[in-house]
């Protein structure tokens, strides 16, 4: 950023902020709405657990509370909305996250990217919103090559890690 000057005037420090994301089953037993409030965005936990992207959510869930505010019943109508729209995505999400983010498929998944033009279109149009997660894994299967498919079954065979190495 000093080289470009694109952050001429800012202060340049390392910063984090943690990114509000709800396992499957908070997803689906703590409701972000009740009489007389409703939770948008991030305070009501919708952001996607993988990819860890919630703007999307954030607008899409802002329409759904304005839409529910001009019905009857706008605790209801939000929480249809979002079980129609946002949550059944996030939490088929939450519920792959435990199997995603393990040494050996975070392993696999970069072997993959680097070799597999059909797998870094796969991830990409994942990362764009283009691929639900409902059909991830089929569309995921048809594009493995065999030895990568040889890998994760191995790896599914060990309970979820990776080889270990052997001289
Ligand atoms: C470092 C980082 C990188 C990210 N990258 C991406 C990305 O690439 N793609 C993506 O989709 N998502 C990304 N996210 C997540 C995304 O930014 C959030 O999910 C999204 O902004 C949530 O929108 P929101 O409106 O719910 O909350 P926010 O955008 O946090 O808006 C809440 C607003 O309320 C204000 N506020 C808080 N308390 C009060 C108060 N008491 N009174 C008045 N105002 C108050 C805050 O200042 C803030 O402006 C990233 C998040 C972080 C932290």
């Amino acid at each position: 950023m000093r080289a470009t000057g694109v952050g001429d005037g800012a202060r340049l420090a390392r910063y984090g902020w943690p990114i509000p994301s709800l396992d499957d089953v908070t997803l689906t037993c703590q409701p972000p709405a009740g009489p007389g409030w409703l939770l948008l965005g991030d305070a009501a936990g919708l952001v996607d657990p993988i990819t860890r992207e919630g703007i999307y959510f954030a607008l899409e869930s802002g329409e759904l509370a304005a839409a529910a505010l001009e019905t009857s019943d706008p605790t209801a109508a939000y929480l249809e909305g979002l079980w129609h729209e946002i949550l059944p995505e996030l939490t088929r999400a939450a519920r792959l996250k435990r199997r995603f983010f393990r040494s050996g498929f975070t392993g696999l998944m970069v072997d993959a990217l680097a070799t597999s033009t059909a797998i870094r279109k796969v991830m990409a149009d994942l990362v764009a919103g283009r691929q639900p997660y409902a059909t991830l894994k089929r569309r995921l299967v048809a594009t493995l090559h065999v030895s990568l498919a040889w890998r994760l079954w191995r790896m599914e065979r060990r309970g979820g890690r990776p080889a270990v190495r052997t001289r």
